[in-house]
């Protein structure tokens, strides 16, 4: 099966905006499509075709791709009024790389199948760089035949594709990769707020637990943009708060309290309810730094 040419994107934010311009660059025809038209603006100026609805942008695509925040958003822009599928050509691909509760990944892909269309579930890792620098990698879930047919779309935007199983297994990996990271991102959080009242100083005592065993890429990445003061959003903290209580969910589903995963929602919740939803992650230090918890 040739890959198709011509693309349906939507949801042109910190991740989908590089992802589609990355898209454009690698010679695919776009057709895009965000909630907030100005975001398209960019990506219309490098020859994508800016489509007042999902559906619209839909037209005469024969793969579709969606970046959006959570789930309420994929239902709206795949199901909801001019939703993609209601224009979706018979045989084309829709792809998700939204991190998305695994039932709703399963519910879109039954729909798409009733509607002959192909579905991939294919979260990314990587964040607002790595979408900009085509150095994504996809977690997917679908089948083998329907990801060979489009993977020199995902290869544009991506370093590696890993096939982890049938529809839903990517959704489920990336909760679980999520979970973890913003695990390990409370912890330290809290680990800065006791330093901070041992009379430790942060500044100085930070660089050495980034270099030490419990330095792992994120922790050294968080414990360098907090030193710097830089908490510009690649990853909004209101979407880590979102990813962990997915997991929590479907740890439920499988009868397994995320314990971990609690205490971790809670220090999110408090910074967002901070008011620091939109900020980076990084900002859960700032905010545990700054004494505003118990
Ligand atoms: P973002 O910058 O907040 O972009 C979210 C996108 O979703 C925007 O295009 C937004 O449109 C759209 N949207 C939200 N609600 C909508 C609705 N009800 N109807 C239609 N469109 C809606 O988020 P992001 O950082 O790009 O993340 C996108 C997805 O990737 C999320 O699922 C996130 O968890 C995941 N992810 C993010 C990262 C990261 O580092 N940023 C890494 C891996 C995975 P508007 O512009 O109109 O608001």
């Amino acid at each position: 099966m040739s890959t198709p040419t011509k693309i349906a994107f939507f949801g042109l934010g910190t991740m989908g905006g590089g992802m589609a311009q990355r898209l454009l660059g690698a010679g695919f025809t776009l057709a895009v499509y965000n909630r907030n038209p100005e975001r398209a603006a960019p990506l219309a100026a490098l020859g994508a075709r800016r489509a007042q609805t999902p559906a619209d942008a839909a037209q005469g695509a024969g793969v579709l791709i969606a970046m959006l925040s959570d789930d309420v958003a994929s239902r709206e822009v795949w199901l909801g009024h001019h939703g993609a599928l209601t224009a979706a050509a018979p045989g084309s691909i829709c792809i998700e790389c939204s991190t998305l509760t695994v039932p709703w990944v399963r519910e879109l892909a039954a729909d798409c199948a009733a509607r002959q269309l192909a579905f991939l579930d294919a979260p990314v890792a990587g964040t607002k760089p790595h979408a900009a620098n085509g150095e994504l990698t996809f977690f997917v879930g679908g089948p083998a035949h329907t990801l060979d047919a489009v993977r020199p779309v995902l290869t544009a935007t991506s370093k590696e594709i890993l096939h982890l199983g049938p529809v839903g297994a990517g959704a489920a990996y990336k909760l679980i990769n999520n979970f973890i990271a913003g695990v390990q991102a409370a912890a330290l959080a809290e680990g800065v707020a006791l330093l901070e009242r041992s009379g430790l100083d942060p500044q100085k005592v930070l660089p050495i637990l980034a270099s030490g065993p419990v330095g792992s890429p994120l922790v050294k990445m968080l414990c360098t943009r907090h030193g710097n003061k830089d908490y510009t959003p690649n990853f909004q903290l209101h979407l880590m708060a979102k990813d962990i209580a997915y997991a929590l969910a479907e740890g439920k589903h499988h009868g397994l309290t995320l314990q971990t995963a609690t205490a971790a929602l809670y220090r999110f919740t408090q910074a967002a309810k901070a008011g620091l939803g939109n900020e980076d992650i990084a900002a859960l230090l700032k905010f545990m730094q700054q004494g505003g918890i118990a």
